[in-house]
């Protein structure tokens, strides 16, 4: 199941949501599936144990997106946040769509045990066993990044 390409997806209902095969082969809804349908497809079939997929543009994690990591781990330690946090990893800019970006991510998935992924330049893909918890990791995240950005900054105004 998939969000239709190119729709405002705060105003979604589910009858507009997009079925698929895990091959893209579009089997009920009337619009496109996402246009990183790739990028999901491709996670599905590198991990049998990912149940859904998450993907936003989030903007506190654009901002910081380059040093993420170290923020993230930072702002943990610092607030002491985050229950289950796994770490997240990142892939540099592709062209969004592109199978090339599904299989860098795919890829990178597979070789680490992190959850989050920082796409560059784009934004977070996350996985999990359900549809919560691969939300629930890319709200944490961005809760993380505005959490460091609002530090940095309020450090600088001193
Ligand atoms: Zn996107």
């Amino acid at each position: 199941m998939s969000t239709p390409a190119g729709m405002d997806k705060s105003s979604l209902t589910p009858k507009e949501l997009v079925i698929t095969d895990l091959g893209g082969q579009v089997l009920q809804g009337g619009y496109e599936p996402s246009s990183e349908l790739k990028v999901h497809l491709g996670l599905y079939a590198a991990d049998s144990e990912i149940g859904a997929v998450v993907h936003a543009h989030t903007p506190y994690t654009r901002v910081l997106e380059g040093r993420i990591s170290s923020w993230v781990t930072e702002v943990s330690r610092k607030f002491g946040v985050v229950e289950e946090w796994q770490g997240v990893t990142s892939v540099p800019y592709q062209k969004p769509g592109s199978q090339e970006l599904a299989d860098a991510i795919a890829e990178k998935f597979k070789k680490s045990s992190d959850h989050t992924l920082v796409m560059g330049g784009h934004g977070v893909v996350a996985v999990g066993i359900s549809l919560t918890q691969a939300w629930h990791r890319v709200e944490t995240i961005e809760r993380l990044a505005m959490m460091g950005y609002k530090w940095l900054v309020l450090n600088h105004l001193d």
